[in-house]
């Protein structure tokens, strides 16, 4: 697994290295007036521009076939596939105490996720592998997979998706001691341009105990052994 631990702090400026999935940043690049505009309004202006761009490319939008696309583009893009853009569908991630007073590692390991390159806005997925080792709270298995799906449902890089999701997950469980790692399929790369249909791209981004080889091979021994139980 190739793991890229930083990212590069060098603006953008071409298309190289959008080509090579390098991001500007760890946030997301919103505009402050990002949710001004309300769902409706942004699914009917985005089924009119998606309109035509079809049109543009040719097709005939008569066809029954294709009449429904431009809405159901748009209905797909709001409300499923980059409603993780919206802050108003962060997930609430409900603490409990840690009664057992267990305080080895927990994982999560292959949490699937399905995101979109920002760059080509084709998908991105894969499987996310979460490690944390509690501070006295713990947290439901099911709220680390809701902010993997949160992170991922916006136009991303996947640095910047590994970083996301180990920054929230460090708030959440107040503690520094957190392991994220993505092994990813980018469609941009299996489809079109070089067109490699089995390189996978894996990020990793580990703070706190993790930081430490201890606890960092006993994740990536974990996340790398076929079985479920703790090595
Ligand atoms: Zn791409």
């Amino acid at each position: 697994m190739k793991q890229k631990e930083t990212m590069s702090n060098t603006p953008l400026d071409n298309d190289d290295i959008l080509d090579d999935h390098v991001a500007s940043s760890y946030d997301t690049p919103l505009r402050p007036d990002a949710f001004e505009m309300d769902d409706e309004l942004k699914k009917e202006l985005i089924a009119k521009h998606f309109k035509e761009i079809m049109q543009i490319l040719g097709m005939d939008l008569t066809d029954d076939s294709l009449a429904g696309t431009p809405r159901r583009v748009a209905k797909m893009y709001v409300e499923e596939v980059f409603s993780g853009l919206n802050p108003k569908n962060k997930p609430k991630a409900r603490l409990f105490e840690n009664k057992f007073g267990y305080n080895q590692m927990l994982v999560e390991k292959d949490i699937t996720f399905y995101s979109h390159c920002e760059h080509h806005f084709v998908p991105i997925y894969g499987k996310a592998h979460v490690a944390y080792i509690s501070s006295g709270e713990v947290i439901g298995l099911s709220k680390i997979n809701r902010i993997v799906q949160y992170y991922s449902k916006r136009p991303q890089v996947q640095e910047r998706l590994t970083v996301q999701i180990a920054n929230e997950l460090r708030k959440v469980l107040k503690t520094e001691d957190v392991g994220v790692v993505i092994d990813a399929n980018h469609m941009c790369v299996s489809s079109r341009g070089v067109g490699d249909t089995n390189s996978k791209t894996g990020t990793a981004h580990f703070s706190g105990k993790f930081l430490e080889e201890k606890y960092k091979n006993e994740f990536l021994n974990y996340i790398n052994s076929p079985g479920n139980g703790m090595v």
